[in-house]
């Protein structure tokens, strides 16, 4: 693969978790980058100065045009985080999710073709997948999807909107399947409006910064009763981003526009009993925590098989849980005193 990085590069979303990180990615590699975030759940004060903000929404087609004609030609890529992630919201707000991240991408494909740009990148989910009947099965990029929520099923028709869009030609594209992102990395914390996650809410927990930690579920057909995630490093993601741009431009110039999916995991099954333990290793202090039920929309096992990730992106990442929790402490404030 030829190794030039993308050196225009428009990424929505940018003022969220992955964006600030990736953000500092691309400018470490001297990228040009134009931001475009609603700023409704994003971070404007983690936002590097010199990259310029286009405030809006991606299912406003105009607010796209806008932070396209910030640049002198077409981008080299776009790389597109923009949209609603959680899970239970989407169970209780289906018609928001299906409108922020299917008529967003939607619009975000669209006039990046009509902009001429070659390369799009879309933040997918693990949550495409239908969860195996084995807790132990990797899931690789060829398993049957199957959502169990209405954020899986958005994500799954963003893809197949990448997967049209490369159809016809002009642009590859790429979804790259997020397993669970988490770490920390340039400084920046790990932070969500509203905190979700498991890790930040596990540490901030036994920091008394937050309430105790409700475990969703005991019950599942898993070794110690709680749900099997593949946590990894942000770090690592915002490398299979830059990466994955790179790819398709080089298909767009080679005049291969092929859609990709690649799953973004370590291949690591850890429990949420295994992480809070990590967390209170990494604290020295007690994760308080009550019992719950399960969350809707929540599976027994997703774990990534990460072959497709090191062979077409050459990207092995790091599965040492107790870093990434580190990590994680350490930009929340935690580690200090
Ligand atoms: N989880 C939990 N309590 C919480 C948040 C999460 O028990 O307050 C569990 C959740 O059920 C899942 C795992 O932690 O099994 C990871 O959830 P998270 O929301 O961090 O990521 P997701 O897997 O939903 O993308």
């Amino acid at each position: 693969m030829r190794t030039t990085s993308p050196s225009n590069v428009l990424v929505t979303g940018a003022a969220g978790y992955i964006g600030t990180t990736l953000l500092r990615r691309l400018l470490a590699d001297g990228a040009r980058v134009i931001a475009l975030d609603s700023l409704e759940r994003g971070h404007a004060d983690q936002l590097p100065r010199e990259v310029p903000l286009v405030v809006g929404d991606v299912r406003d087609p105009d607010a796209v045009r806008q932070a396209l004609r910030l640049f002198d030609r077409p981008p080299d890529a776009c790389i597109h985080l923009a949209g609603l992630i959680q899970v239970g919201e989407s169970t209780l707000f289906p018609e928001l999710y299906r409108d922020v991240n299917v008529v967003g991408t939607q619009v975000v494909a669209d006039l990046c073709l009509e902009a001429g740009v070659p390369a799009l990148v879309l933040a997918s989910s693990a949550a495409v997948l239908r969860p195996l009947a084995g807790v132990a099965d990797r899931l690789d990029e060829d398993a049957p999807v199957g959502p169990e929520s209405p954020y899986g099923a958005s994500k799954l028709n963003g893809e197949y909107t990448l997967r049209a869009a490369a159809d016809l030609g002009r642009m590859a594209t790429v979804a790259l399947r997020l397993f669970n992102v988490c770490g920390a990395a340039y400084g920046l914390a790990e932070r969500h409006d509203p905190e979700t996650h498991l890790i930040p809410l596990s540490l901030r927990a036994a920091a008394g910064e937050l309430p105790p930690l409700h475990v969703f579920g005991e019950d599942f057909d898993t070794p110690d009763g709680t749900c099997l995630r593949d946590y990894v490093h942000v770090r690592d993601v915002v490398e299979a981003f830059v990466r994955a741009a790179r790819l398709a431009m080089h298909q767009a110039a080679s005049g291969g526009c092929e859609f990709n999916v690649v799953h973004v995991g370590t291949g690591q099954p850890r429990s949420v009993r295994e992480v809070i333990t990590a967390c209170e290793q990494i604290l020295g202090k007690p994760v308080p925590r009550v019992m719950h039920g399960r969350r809707p929309g929540d599976v027994a096992a997703l774990v990534a098989n990460p072959s497709k990730l090191a062979s077409l992106l050459g990207i092995h990442p790091d599965p040492d849980l107790a870093r990434m929790v580190r990590d994680a402490a350490a930009s929340l404030g935690l580690l200090d005193g």
